[in-house]
């Protein structure tokens, strides 16, 4: 039965194995309607398998899938309610803009007064109506990438699935179609369901996000509570950049026996020592200086542990190399991964 709060979709114990390589294990996820979801996680991490699953482009080894509420595990791509973008766009060369968008209206038997004009209506969505004429060829891969998400929305899916389509476009770019994407999924209301290795671009974007790591999901939450509080080293690590002390290390530098971490924006340089309560003063040298525009990165050698320290400008100029200068921070905000 489906309900306004029926998950979009839903994996239950879902597998999937190629030969001995297990490629997702045991999943259980729920994706709620409207929602702009991101599968995050390094190469070979399971999520492209994940999203090939929701597809039908793989069969499941084990497990169920439900779209809206409907059991599809066992169902052909096409008579599933959802549409992806690749990162190549696999637009036809021999066909023109108009055409590429239209085509899935085509398969699906639409005619052709409808379709021409529900993929010109696709096409003003992602700003091309003026080239619906041009060959692919003609045009550039922003061009490209709009035409191939111009394509997938024709056909007015419940689900898009993405599949790292900004991939192939250089970073201005890139993050000019994150703000599009964005504005879109806000506008057609369609769940997106997205993959990414690039943990800012997830951030940016997702409502939630899944973070995998060998075929399981390694935390599940918004882009905030995977920021602020990673669930393990592996989360706090991939996830912007942190400070990871082992057990060993967080003893010796903050008198704690578990392993923790701190994000290198919340550590201060000064040249004296802070006496503030419930703060943790370390003294240490500069080992290295590393400008990046707006704030510069500065790691300091304090009881021979590697700090990463995002010093701001507003916070006075960068030390020199080898200066001696004292690291502090609240105890408040470290995180503390377990042992
Ligand atoms: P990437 O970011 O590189 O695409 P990913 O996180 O999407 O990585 P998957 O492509 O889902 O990872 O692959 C998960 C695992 O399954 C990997 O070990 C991969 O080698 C394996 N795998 C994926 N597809 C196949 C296949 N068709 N045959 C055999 N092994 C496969």
């Amino acid at each position: 039965m489906r309900s306004d709060t029926t998950p979009a979709i839903k994996l239950v114990g879902l597998q999937k194995k190629f030969g001995s390589t297990i490629a997702v294990e045991n999943l259980d996820l729920e994706i709620r309607q409207g929602e702009f979801f991101s599968m995050l996680g390094p190469s070979g991490s399971g999520k492209t398998t994940v999203l090939r699953l929701i597809a039908g482009f793989e069969l499941a080894s084990a497990g169920t899938v439900f779209l809206d509420g409907k059991d599809v595990t066992q169902s052909a791509p096409f008579d599933r309610d959802v549409n992806t973008v690749f990162q190549d766009y696999a637009l036809f060369p021999h066909m023109n803009v108009i055409e590429n968008v239209a085509y899935g209206l085509r398969v699906r038997g639409v005619g052709k007064a409808e379709r021409l004009a529900a993929a010109a209506e696709a096409l003003a969505t992602v700003q091309l109506a003026a080239l619906a004429s041009r060959k692919p060829s003609e045009l550039s891969g922003g061009q490209r990438q709009r035409v191939a998400l111009a394509r997938a929305i024709a056909v007015r899916p419940k689900v898009l699935l993405l599949d790292e389509p900004l991939g192939a476009l250089d970073l201005k770019l890139r993050e000019q179609m994150q703000i599009e994407l964005k504005e879109l999924q806000r506008k057609l209301g369609i769940t997106f369901i997205f993959v990414t290795h690039d943990q800012e671009e997830a951030l940016t974007l997702s409502d939630r996000v899944a973070v995998f790591n060998n075929g399981r999901i390694e935390q599940l939450g918004t882009p905030r509570e995977l920021y602020e509080e990673p669930a393990s080293s592996f989360v706090a690590g991939f996830v912007g950049t942190s400070n990871i002390f082992s057990t060993s290390e967080s003893q010796k530098l903050v008198g704690t026996s578990s392993v923790v971490s701190i994000r290198p924006e919340r550590l201060r340089l000064s040249e004296a020592a802070s006496h503030d309560t419930g703060t943790v003063s370390l003294a240490g040298q500069v080992q290295e200086v590393i400008y990046l525009g707006a704030a510069v990165r500065v790691i300091v050698l304090c009881e021979q542990i590697p700090i990463t320290v995002l010093h701001q400008f507003d916070y006075g100029p960068a030390p020199e190399r080898e200066a001696s200068v004292f690291v502090s921070f609240k105890r408040t905000d470290l995180v503390s991964l377990g042992n």
